[in-house]
């Protein structure tokens, strides 16, 4: 009997290691098939796990303050639930691309539940914006074996700087001079205009919007361009 236990359990992992953890490495390692800068003289900002009722209103008043224009990648079931939000989004000229239905990984759907993801949230943005849906973003980064295929009608968009801003700690201490350091045009940055999801701090999007709001100031005042996702010739 335990023999039998012990022996599913590593089958159960050898079958987890090629379906879910080797092919995220080795994309992610190789790049193939990915996004992780853009070949622009601008600065890609993209924020990921919206859209929130209360953050991602006064992450879009800021951005229509400096005038940049940025990219949303967002969860289904949240678009359904904020409709208005999207549709704000879209008319302000940012770019809105898939972060599955539910902020699942990748690692533990099927494939053809991950199918279910990127249709049902590719449906859900277009019935708030008519517009054709071009990007998508797995949560956490994560690939499965059959990730690069079922996205293949998507520009898999990753990140060049990613901050940690989904914590409380970081955003008091370290996001803005972080921010700051990141100069170099064809950069993505990666930030959350939600923390609600798993291992986030709910307030941690109040001070990424604190550090964002100086960021923006002193970037454009300086000269620094800002580009959405759907003006990059890829
Ligand atoms: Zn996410």
């Amino acid at each position: 009997m335990i023999k039998i236990l012990i022996v599913s359990v590593i089958l159960l992992f050898i079958f987890f290691l090629i379906y879910a953890i080797l092919p995220t490495i080795l994309i992610r390692r190789s790049g193939r098939g990915i996004i992780k800068t853009i070949h622009a003289p601008a600065i890609a900002l993209t924020f990921d796990d919206g859209p929130n009722p209360e953050y991602t209103p006064q992450l879009l008043d800021l951005l229509k303050k400096y005038g940049v224009k940025a990219s949303f990648f967002v969860v289904g079931s949240k678009v359904k639930a904020y409709p208005d939000i999207i549709k704000r989004m879209s008319q302000e000229g940012h770019t809105i691309g898939i972060h599955h239905y539910d902020h699942i990984s990748s690692w533990i759907l099927s494939p053809l539940r991950l199918k279910k993801q990127l249709q049902m949230t590719e449906q859900a943005i277009k019935e708030c914006t008519n517009e054709k849906v071009t990007f998508y973003r797995p949560p956490w980064g994560s690939f499965n074996c059959a990730s690069l295929y079922l996205s293949k009608r998507y520009k898999v968009i990753m990140w060049s700087h990613i901050f940690g801003d989904w914590k409380v700690a970081k955003g008091k201490n370290g996001l803005l001079e972080e921010l700051l350091q990141t100069t170099e045009a064809g950069s993505v940055l990666l930030l959350h205009d939600c923390g609600e999801t798993l291992g986030a701090d709910r307030l941690a999007p109040r001070y990424m919007l604190k550090c964002l709001e100086i960021y923006l100031q002193e970037k454009v005042n300086r000269g620094t361009k800002f580009i959405t996702l759907k003006e990059v010739n890829f």
